[in-house]
């Protein structure tokens, strides 16, 4: 393996020539089409896209959803020209966490990768690299909900088929993390606690296995947020002790 990152780069920018990713009509581009293209070539654009997040969580919760992004012009833009998704999120495949909704976004905003339990593998990983290389989308955002069935699971240390038992065993560190660390919880906080350590030890996991995401986030190119939903409630929660690569 002794591809340089500037030609996986080159590589990966050729995969989004040919997937049309890339085009560039010169029409003019319907107010929200435009926005996250602004935002990519922000010096500080992850933390431009984090404060939108944060202010479609509040819209949602408010009742006061404006669902940008959603008008047809935009969506056919968004074909037209390709994706340029302002954030890439990695979060659960539960069906109480619908991303776009409850950040209040849109069409080709959001990156999202979604797998039971938020853990990570090559599929995830890989899928994760896209977006920050090819895509360029400035934010990477790790995100955990309560109540999630995977966690519960491995926790409880079930064995269920082989497919289901290799995403649970990648939630196995956090749990005996959690069990070493803070011995005397409640089965509720554990529970939580494991929860926040799982989207922590997802984000190791991708810095380990990925030469290409820990440059973008050693450089700054990248940020990167941790979150927890509540699904009764919808209400995202940022994270502390975010992990360095
Ligand atoms: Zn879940």
């Amino acid at each position: 393996m002794s591809m340089s990152l500037g030609s996986l780069a080159f590589r990966l920018s050729l995969v989004g020539v040919l997937a049309g990713i890339a085009g560039g009509c010169a029409h003019s581009r319907a107010p929200d089409a435009s926005l996250a293209e602004q935002i990519i070539q922000e010096p500080h654009g992850g933390q431009h896209a984090l404060q939108l997040l944060k202010e479609g969580n509040e819209r949602f919760l408010a009742g006061q959803a404006e669902s940008p992004a959603t008008d047809p012009e935009t969506i056919r833009i968004a074909a037209v020209d390709g994706q340029k998704p302002f954030v890439s999120v990695l979060t659960c495949a539960d069906s109480r966490v619908p991303v776009e909704r409850v950040f209040d976004r849109g069409f080709g905003e959001i990156f999202v990768i979604r797998v039971a339990g938020n853990v990570t593998a090559q599929h995830e990983t890989g899928s994760v690299e896209f977006s920050l290389a090819a895509l360029k989308a400035p934010l990477l955002v790790v995100m955990g909900h309560t109540k999630c069935g995977a966690v519960k699971a491995a926790i409880a240390g079930q064995n269920v088929t082989p497919n289901i038992d290799s995403f649970l065993a990648s939630i196995q560190p956090a749990v005996q993390k959690v069990r070493a660390a803070q011995p005397n919880l409640s089965p509720e906080q554990f529970e939580e606690a494991v929860t926040q350590e799982n989207v922590r030890q997802t984000l190791r996991e991708l810095y380990a296995t990925s030469p290409l995401i820990r440059e973008k986030v050693s450089s700054g190119a990248v940020e990167v947020a941790l979150a927890e939903i509540d699904i009764s409630t919808g209400k995202v929660t940022w994270l502390d002790n975010v992990p360095k690569p």
